[in-house]
């Protein structure tokens, strides 16, 4: 009988799991080793939206990948009903490089009022269905489905591990090793940890989270240019970022947090919550060369991630691809 340890419980590492109790299972013990307290889970530090992003078929490989990244996830949620996941409205506007804009989002129409919000001034939008997750349900609901497997999940952080040629030895940071059969790295930019496969970057990803604010029943989420807004119906919570920085530390730039709130408050008619009661979330993710996410198998090791963005729907759609070939 054949054992699993995958390194890293953030959507990645979840997804594989979700994939390997919704399909046939051929490990006879599967050891999850995650760590927070070491190497903080940008997935529970995420935007989360799955949103199709003014994809369309045929113009380049990435753009492939994102659409069907997309519709697994749509798929998913069709006919799973995950629990925190929630459909919504995705709205994405433009008021630079209109032209450009215009031509990914053909269906967009120039407008100053929306189901959601109203706008100071007219602005081309589009609109899309989308998903928002609830990060923390979503992942934990990802666990519960596959609690027929045989799964230890283990709050520990691999320090060591040892390629015998036959199996792997893995050792945590109390000093415990394990034999394992097969190792799945699924760590995020932690990845790059035990042996780089390509050049992939850590990009830090801040942004505001307000409490306590209610902008109304319906959630959305909009992204006019680069800024984001998001807003959780249920949980009453408003999101504003979110930065982007080609660094792997988890200090915000707050000039930049402070001009994405000050755009978004001049061009929107909501009232924001004082920018000085948002909390900052910060997430470290893995920037592949020209954003490309990866899955990649070497005899009995596997890796998944480069999830720069589109993390949500990418985890589930490539841990597939990864499990169908590497079980
Ligand atoms: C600000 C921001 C906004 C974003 N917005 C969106 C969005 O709207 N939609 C979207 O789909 N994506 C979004 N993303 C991207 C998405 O969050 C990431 O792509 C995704 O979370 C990466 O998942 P992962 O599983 O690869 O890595 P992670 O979630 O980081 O998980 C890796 C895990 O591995 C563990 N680990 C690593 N090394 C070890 C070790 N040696 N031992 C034990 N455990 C280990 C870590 O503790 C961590 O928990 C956003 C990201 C940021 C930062």
């Amino acid at each position: 009988m054949t054992t699993l340890a995958i390194i890293g419980g953030g959507i990645a590492g979840r997804s594989l799991i979700y994939t390997l109790a919704k399909r046939k299972n051929i490990f006879s013990n599967i050891t999850l080793f995650d760590s927070d307290s070491f190497a903080r889970t940008c997935s529970l530090r995420s935007t989360a939206i799955v949103a199709p992003r003014g994809v369309s078929a045929g113009h380049s490989d990435l753009g492939d990948l994102l659409l069907a990244a997309f519709q697994t996830f749509a798929q998913h949620v069709e006919e799973d009903r995950p629990l925190g996941v929630f459909p919504i409205t995705q709205y994405t506007g433009a008021i630079t490089k209109l032209d450009q804009f215009k031509q990914r989002y053909p269906h967009g129409t120039s407008c100053k009022a929306t189901a959601s919000f109203n706008l100071r001034d007219e602005t081309y939008l589009a609109t899309d269905p989308a998903f928002m997750i609830e990060t923390s349900t979503y992942l934990k609901w990802l666990l519960d489905e596959a609690a027929q497997l045989p799964i230890v999940v283990r709050n520990e952080f691999v320090t060591n591990l040892n390629d015998s040629g036959s199996d792997f030895e893995l050792t945590t940071q109390n000093g415990v090793s394990n034999r394992f059969d097969k190792v799945i790295f699924a760590g995020g930019f932690y990845n790059q940890y035990w042996g780089p496969t390509q050049a992939a970057k850590p990009v830090q990803g801040s942004y505001f989270e307000f409490l306590k604010t209610d902008f109304g029943s319906e959630s959305f989420s909009l992204t006019l240019e680069s800024d984001n807004l998001v807003y959780h119906a249920l949980s009453k919570t408003l999101l504003i970022g979110s930065s982007s920085q080609n660094d792997s530390h988890e200090i915000p730039p707050m000039q930049d947090l402070k001009e994405i709130y000050s755009r978004l408050s001049q061009r929107l008619e909501l009232k924001l919550p004082p920018i000085d009661s948002g909390n900052i979330l910060t997430g470290i993710r893995e920037k592949g060369p020209k954003r490309s996410p990866y899955i990649s198998i070497d005899r009995n090791s596997a890796r998944i991630g480069g999830f720069y963005k589109n993390g949500y729907s990418l985890g589930l759609h490539l841990g597939r691809e990864l499990i169908d070939q590497f079980s």
